[in-house]
């Protein structure tokens, strides 16, 4: 037909739900499958088909079915419950907030992605979901807080596998009316935009709210009328582009960002950079106190006093560095903007650099966040050591475990990936309260009361349901890539409901090792189908567009899935996203992870398995190696590093089909009871792994370990117009100039041996310069293996410095002497940045 105008006629919430369109408008229904599903059941169809976007679907449902929801007392009843519960939520006074840290300054939180929910599509992976979860935990414990990240209009990508089991990219335009956000408005009614100058032109960015329960955060977009074409495409993927792009994300997200909050009138005292991309916040922070009449120095003090710096990345070259070249295009004007020479900025990122054969000065995120930050954290234990190694450089003269980057190991939001059946048993064993007490892990011990049979019914439905899921996906795939009839018809033999089923979901980043299962396929083959303990798998994860042995090992997966050992057993969903996520959380019985050690700085799709049931089967990286307690899963390989990576694959890949053969399936399909029953393991992953790697634990550690003394920190340097602030910049410039005249020799009288408990006594010569003595710590360093022991040396006459110190223990003891300048009030001894050995 000739077409010659359209339009949309919306459909009428009755009366009797007229609340559920309130309800689309706040991510609390993401964690909340009831919520879910009473949009579902108005239309099923269109629930699948717009990605479970309740906004999308009241716009689209039919009148009638509408209607008839509003006439049904099932519905209606339901329809009032999940109300009452969201209202309880939304109006709950007596938060842990409330209670425990009712003092507690605002916090901003800024990220590149949030994995929310798959109907918003602003996330690649684990650090987007762990953006997400923290928000909605900070809404769970009623935190003041924040969030500021982008609005991508083409988000990461849509992954397509063709005939051959190689991964295309589609993207898919947003339509942003039919998105749970709305246009962020000042308290006059006006949509709020902001600018930000980018290689000299004026960029206008439109700010979006989206409520996720009683968080808010803000979305920015440049796709706005007022831009250039290009940029407008700023915000249109996430990660696309090549270093050009990236740069002016990270301006935009920084520094749109901070004015974001300031033209929303959004209080804020803590600022939280999640991974390096949120480094250039402090720009801005810097520039509204110079603005304010703050010399650059003051400025930088001012605004790193109150800021977190969360690392994720343990690999150099992972943490973006550019040119100064670069730098100099997207933020020349900065130098200027804050009273501060070029090098004098520049040298707060630099890491220098090795291209082409030469040593290049780079402008090192990372490097930019730890110095404009005055607490740092990796999100593991291991992986806060790792860190610790790795930017030890940048504190010259400090031990490795001196270097001031602690760890919050990473947890994940419980009720986004615990099904509904799963709650439900939970709460016939936990109180009444237990959603509100996650991170409490006497309370978990309840869940031993539950029974073989509960578990394993709870187990099966959710297993069903997976499988159901799975066929129904790889059906669309084959119709899609025009497969006969036979294959198309084969996908209902996909997977068995009888056999121990192992998933394994995640970015196809080569370290995380996708295919190390079919290093020995022969293997492989006779324990897929051992006639007694047969195994399958399900396999699921995006490469970056650009990583092209990434995709090669989905290819490699593919191809292995469509050989006749393997057909049926060994599946790989296309479009990983927070939907196949859930689905195969929920319905596998074994989680499988095998990174290369130590290259997983957290991992979290295995925390979300065992809130379900399933345990955990993984390399001791990450959270695994704090999470395995020897009974609630099982470990791959030994805790250490390898220096032949190909030894190291071998050998890892050995003991995953030793445990697989030998422990696991045996397990599984045994019929042992008591501590040898697979119930007993169940139960153990859910108990242990429930409270400890809880996104609640994880963000009252933040709150304790660095957003309450941050604070504080902030206040204290900001008072009487930045006076400390402004002190700690003229103390820290004076002790640099004095330094270089500094010098220290140091005298130990150590016998060659000696005993536990005996003393010796260190002894020290020290010219301050022009720093005041009691300014100077001047300490002896007993290093005994890993183990590091400072001991102040007490001043005597004319420079010199003593102390007897013990020699505790037993082993070889290394001793030094060195000395650095302190004064009250630094975050850590190594702030100053000086130290100085005999
Ligand atoms: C949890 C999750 C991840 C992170 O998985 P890891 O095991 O940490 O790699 C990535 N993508 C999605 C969609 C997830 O839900």
């Amino acid at each position: 037909m000739n077409v010659i105008g359209k339009v949309t006629v919306l459909p009428q919430l009755p009366a009797e739900i007229a609340r559920l369109s309130e309800l689309a408008y706040n991510l609390y229904w993401s964690w909340t499958p009831r919520a879910q599903a009473l949009y579902r059941d108005l239309s099923p169809e269109l629930w699948e088909r717009f990605q479970h976007n309740p906004v999308r679907l009241l716009l689209e449902a039919d009148q009638d079915r509408l209607n008839a929801a509003a006439q049904d007392p099932a519905y209606l009843g339901r329809y009032a419950q999940v109300m009452a519960d969201f209202d309880a939520y939304m109006g709950k006074k007596d938060t842990w907030a409330a209670r425990h840290a009712p003092q507690m300054k605002p916090v901003a939180y800024f990220s590149m992605e949030y994995a929310f929910h798959e109907s918003l599509p602003i996330y690649s992976g684990g650090l987007g979901v762990l953006a997400g979860d923290h928000c909605k935990s900070a809404s769970d414990l009623g935190l003041p807080f924040t969030a500021v990240g982008m609005l991508f209009s083409q988000g990461y990508f849509r992954q397509l596998f063709d005939k051959d089991g190689w991964q295309n990219e589609a993207y898919d335009e947003l339509d942003l009316t039919t998105l749970p956000i709305q246009p962020a408005q000042s308290a006059a009614g006006e949509d709020i935009r902001v600018s930000v100058r980018i290689a000299g032109r004026e960029v206008a960015v439109k700010v979006w709210t989206l409520q996720v329960g009683r968080v808010r955060v803000l979305l920015l977009d440049s796709n706005v009328p007022d831009n250039s074409e290009d940029d407008r495409k700023l915000t249109a993927r996430l990660y696309g582009g090549n270093q050009e792009l990236r740069v002016q994300q990270y301006v935009l997200l920084g520094v749109a960002g901070i004015r974001a909050l300031r033209a929303l009138d959004v209080p804020a005292s803590v600022y939280h950079m999640n991974e390096g991309h949120a480094a250039l916040m402090a720009l801005e922070r810097m520039r509204e106190y110079v603005a304010a009449g703050q010399d650059f120095r003051t400025a930088a003090e001012l605004a790193a006093s109150s800021t977190l710096f969360t690392t994720h990345t343990p690999v150099a070259a992972g943490n973006d560095a550019f040119t100064y070249e670069l730098m100099d295009k997207y933020i020349g004007e900065w130098p200027g903007l804050l009273h501060a020479g070029r090098d004098e900025l520049y040298a707060l990122a630099r890491h220098d650099q090795q291209w082409d054969g030469h040593t290049v000065p780079a402008f090192s995120m990372t490097v930019f966040a730890l110095s404009m930050s005055r607490a740092a954290n990796g999100v593991s234990e291991l992986h806060g050591e790792v860190s610790r190694g790795m930017w030890n450089f940048l504190y010259p003269g400090a031990e490795e475990n001196e270097v001031p980057i602690g760890h919050v190991t990473n947890g994940a939001h419980n009720l986004t990936f615990t099904s509904q059946r799963m709650r439900d048993l939970l709460s016939t064993v936990l109180p009444e309260d237990w959603t509100e007490r996650l991170e409490d892990e006497t309370m978990w011990q309840a869940v031993e009361q539950l029974t073989e049979e509960q578990l394993s019914n709870v187990q099966r439905e959710m297993k069903r349901e997976m499988i159901t899921f799975v066929r129904g996906r790889v059906r669309e795939q084959l119709l899609r890539n025009g497969a006969s009839a036979a294959d198309v018809a084969a996908t209902d033999n996909l997977l068995d409901e009888g056999t121990l089923t192992i998933g394994f979901a995640r970015r196809f980043a080569t370290y995380k090792r996708a295919t190390l299962l079919l290093r020995d396929k022969p293997r492989l083959a006779a324990i897929v189908n051992n006639p007694e303990r047969p195994v399958q798998f399900v396999f699921a994860g995006k490469a970056h567009p650009a990583d092209n042995p990434g995709k090669a090992f989905i290819q490699e997966i593919y191809r292995t899935s469509q050989e006749p050992e393997f057909r049926g057993k060994i599946v790989i969903l296309e479009n990983y996203d927070m939907n196949v996520a859930r689905h195969l959380v929920q319905g596998v019985d074994i989680w499988l992870n095998n990174p290369r050690r130590p290259l997983e700085a957290s991992g979290t799709s295995g925390m979300k398995a065992s809130f379900n049931g399933s345990p955990n089967f993984s390399v001791l990286d990450g959270w695994w190696r704090e999470g395995y307690d020897g009974t609630n899963g099982w470990p791959i390989g030994e805790e250490r590093e390898y220096a032949d990576l190909n030894v190291q694959d071998d050998a890892d890949a050995f003991d995953l089909y030793q445990r697989l053969e030998h422990e696991i399936a045996p397990r599984y399909y045994g019929h042992a009871q008591g501590n040898a029953s697979w119930a007993h393991t169940v139960r153990d992953a859910i108990e242990t792994v429930s409270p400890r790697f809880s996104m609640q634990r994880q963000v009252l550690d933040y709150v304790q370990q660095y957003y309450l003394p941050l604070g504080q920190r902030g206040t204290q340097l900001a008072d009487h117009g930045g006076a400390r602030a402004r002190d700690l910049a003229a103390w820290k410039a004076w002790v640099r100039q004095q330094w270089p005249h500094t010098s220290i020799s140091a005298q130990a009288n150590l016998p060659a041996t000696a005993r536990p408990g005996e003393q010796v006594t260190v002894s020290a010569q020290v010219n301050p310069a022009g720093i005041r003595p009691e300014e100077l710590r001047v300490e002896a360093v007993l290093k005994r293996g890993d183990e590091v022991q400072r001991y102040p040396l007490a001043p005597g006459e004319g420079g010199q410095y003593s102390a007897e110190i013990p020699l505790d223990d037993s082993g070889l003891y290394s001793v030094g002497v060195r000395m650095l300048p302190l004064i009250d009030g630094l975050s850590n001894d190594l702030e100053a940045g000086l130290i100085k050995w005999a």
